[in-house]
């Protein structure tokens, strides 16, 4: 781990390491980034203190003025770079992810893949930004719409996609002609350094000024800055529900932009028709990957009441199998939570369950001994339960899959949409019916809707985000970039004389 954050520029184990890619260093409270896969210190870095923060967006405007101005394409042209920096570093990036959040390391390369594949679809994006042209109603006349950069762009980052979420966000806004200030989640500090010491050469190369991408790293604190500053006229925040509704009511309150990307609540349908040895390793996966830490990670199962004992057991067979341990050894299966508050939360809606009577098919267990010293890690688990109870309408970051019994389809739908988030959601069936009806404007009421795939494990070609409490952004691919730019209508008279709209006459 030492040579890996060394080749990351993080060697300055316990000395406090500078907060940014901008040559200053962090003045605030210090941050000890500790790893759930064995507890060990990684590195301590000072947050950004508000004078800090005040220098970091002064940068950011002045970098716009003329990051703006570059042409589109050539901005693209930047990010196809910072691309190839990531494809040079993934194996060193995705082992700190790792070891950092706790993920498996198969997982933690995925996240940099994801980030080499925004980078490759922004640089296509930044041919296409394009406005539509319109017929005007007045002769000689034309009228068009163009897209224009909106200028800082403030980023909050949740802990479980430490670095993917950034650069989905980020290297959008910059082929849009954004600048960025990215306030990482405190709980993984390190890999955002990370990041930006990977693009650090890039911007050099380019003459890029460094405000271009900056990054203020603390708590709660900094983001109540970032969703409070008028100066920030777009705010993206992924996170807990909690803190989307803080965000949103800060940055609504100065009439700015917000993009939430919050917390979800997500199931699949098992139907009577579907194709089981299909359905169960993608529930498995849904349920126990990221150590069920993940926004789209299966929460409940809707199950057909003729196949209901059936999906039990097979799924009781396939948690047994499950290993848990060292996320950095491809031998295991499932990691540690991020920490032990997180191991807090695991217990208490265990004890939620119980109360309101649940019964576990596969039982719950916080593990202990010399491989799981960091006092993260617990065992996936399995409780039946009813829909409507109070703990089943909550996320709880954790890996609890709830199985829940339906008789007819309309009963499995309205289930599944009867919760007050709206990420993600699947059905397995082999009957088209039943999927179209999944599928159609009485179907589910979420984000992302699959039939035949599980809930989690999007592509970044489609635009990611969910509805109702999930927060109602959409980031990454699709026509998500309309959100980092601003829209201007314009028409152009090229005629002799001054036709008003409306055929409205006004003679003088
Ligand atoms: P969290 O809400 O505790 O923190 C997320 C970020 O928000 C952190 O950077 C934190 O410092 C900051 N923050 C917290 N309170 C704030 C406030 N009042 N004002 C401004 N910033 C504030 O979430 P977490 O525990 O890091 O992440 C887990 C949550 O994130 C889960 O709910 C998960 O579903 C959600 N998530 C959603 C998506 C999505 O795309 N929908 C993706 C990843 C994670």
């Amino acid at each position: 781990m030492q040579q890996i954050l060394k080749s990351l520029g993080l060697s300055h184990l316990n000395e406090g390491i500078s907060t940014g890619a901008a040559s200053w260093q962090g003045q605030g409270e210090e941050i000890s980034s500790f790893s759930p896969v064995d507890g060990h210190l990684i590195g301590k870095v000072n947050a950004a203190s508000r004078e800090d923060y005040e220098t970091v967006i002064g940068q950011a405007q002045e970098a716009f003025k003329t990051w703006r101005l570059v042409p589109a394409p050539k901005r693209g042209e930047i990010v196809r770079q910072m691309g190839e920096q990531f494809r040079q570093y993934k194996t060193e990036l995705g082992t700190l992810v790792s070891y950092e959040m706790g993920k498996s390391l198969q997982e933690g390369l995925g996240e940099v893949q994801e980030i080499i594949d925004i980078c490759d679809f922004a640089v296509g994006l930044s041919r296409q930004l394009y406005g539509l042209s319109m017929h005007s109603e007045r002769p000689s006349h034309r009228m068009y719409e163009q897209w224009h950069p909106l200028g800082i762009v403030g980023i909050i980052s949740a802990f479980n996609f430490p670095v993917a979420v950034w650069s989905w966000n980020s290297m959008l806004a910059w082929v849009c002609g954004d600048v960025c200030v990215w306030k990482p989640s405190e709980k993984t500090p390190l890999t955002a350094i990370a990041c930006q010491h990977i693009i650090k050469e890039v911007l050099k190369t380019n003459n890029v000024p460094e405000g271009v991408s900056g990054l203020v790293v603390g708590g709660r604190e900094v983001g109540e800055w970032l969703s409070h500053d008028v100066r920030i006229p777009l705010v993206s925040a992924t996170g807990s529900t909690r803190m989307g509704k803080a965000v949103g009511q800060a940055v609504g309150g100065r009439l700015g932009r917000s993009l939430l990307e919050l917390g979800g609540n997500n199931a699949i349908i098992v139907s009577s028709q579907a194709d089981l040895p299909l359905a169960i390793p993608a529930i498995v996966f849904g349920a126990v990957g990221t150590a069920g830490q993940r926004c789209t990670s299966t929460r409940r199962l809707i199950v057909h009441e003729t196949i209901y004992d059936e999906v039990k057991t097979r799924l009781a067979k396939a948690y047994v199998q499950l290993r848990i341990g060292n996320p950095l050894d491809a031998h295991y299966h499932v990691g540690p939570l991020i920490d032990t508050d997180a191991v807090e939360n695991y217990q208490s809606a265990i004890r939620a369950i119980e109360a309101q009577g649940g019964t576990f098919v596969v039982a719950p267990a916080v593990l202990s001994g010399e491989a799981f010293a960091s006092g993260c890690y617990v065992a996936p688990c399995i409780a039946e339960v009813e829909n409507d109870w109070d703990i089943v309408q909550h996320e709880t970051f954790a890996p609890i899959l709830y199985l829940i019994k339906y008789s007819t389809i309309e009963e499995a739908i309205a289930f599944q949409n009867g919760v007050p988030q709206g990420l993600s959601s699947a059905i397995f069936t082999l009957n088209l019916r039943e999927a179209e009806a999944f599928l159609s404007q009485a179907g589910s009421d979420c984000g992302i809707a699959n039939v035949n795939i599980g809930t989690s494990g999007a592509e970044i070609g489609g635009a990611f985000g969910g509805e109702k409490e999930t927060g109602g952004g959409r980031e990454s691919g699709s026509d998500a970039w309309k959100a980092y730019m601003r829209r201007q209508t314009n028409t152009i008279n090229y005629g002799t004389t001054l036709p008003l709209a409306q055929g409205i006459k006004f003679e003088i």
